[in-house]
């Protein structure tokens, strides 16, 4: 039954990721191996894996960062890995999301055992569902219709000022780079002037200002935009 799940385990102890792997494979897994947070979300865009085992204590970038990152990528479990001492870092990356924890030492067997239950889980529940509809005090973006409601009424946007919104919509609270903007509305192979950002994000707050009294975009001078108004 597990034939087909793909595991993608972040350790930076060889003597601990190379057990994982061998009690994951014998197991029928298929195994993904990083020994750093940056390989971690690289193998993850790469394999996208069904689950991945994170140990938080990892070397650079930590594993809570790490956590954090694929969270706003994707919707894939994760198992973090913490030292008994690392109680707090356990909150907050449950706190990000991660589905479920392990305390070092651990059995392997154990884990193998969760990585099986969480599955099961998954499978029980269906295929996981992205969310795709962000409801905020003031308005609601619904990315399956394309459409952004204010109270009864649809706001009119382009295409590209949908997406914009949308990602930021996407982000509420924190704050995205020109560049993050581009990448991910315009496409990484963008050429251009980065101020086309400026010009779009001007036309769509001065629709949501028109649409409802409120300033619902903030310029975080030096740094880029970010959606500020409340989550319902
Ligand atoms: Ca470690």
């Amino acid at each position: 039954m597990n034939t087909a799940a793909t595991i993608l385990v972040v350790e930076d102890e060889a003597s601990i990721r190379n057990i994982v792997r061998t009690y994951l494979e014998s197991a029928g897994f298929t195994a993904v191996c990083a020994d750093n947070g940056l390989d971690a979300l690289k193998l993850a865009r790469q394999h996208h894996p069904d689950l991945i085992i994170l140990d938080l204590n990892l070397p650079g970038m930590d594993g809570i960062e790490v956590a954090a990152r694929l969270r706003e990528e994707s919707d894939v479990y994760i198992l973090m890995l913490t030292a008994r001492s690392e109680e707090s870092d356990r909150v907050a990356g449950l706190r990000i999301g991660a589905d479920d924890y392990l305390t070092k030492p651990f059995s392997p067997r154990e884990l193998v055992a969760r990585v099986e239950a969480i599955l099961r889980r998954a499978r029980a529940v269906g295929p996981m569902t992205p969310r795709n509809v962000f409801h905020f005090r003031h308005v609601t973006v619904d990315a399956d219709a394309h459409e952004v409601w204010v109270g009864k009424d649809v706001l009119s946007l382009t295409t590209t000022e949908f997406s914009l919104l949308l990602e930021l919509a996407r982000h509420a609270g924190r704050v995205l780079t020109r560049e993050q903007l581009i990448d991910r509305v315009w496409g990484v192979d963008f050429y251009g002037n980065d101020r086309v950002v400026d010009v779009y994000v001007g036309q769509v707050r001065r629709k949501l200002e028109q649409a409802t009294g409120e300033t619902l975009i903030q310029t975080v001078r030096g740094v880029g935009y970010k959606f500020s108004d409340e989550q319902a």
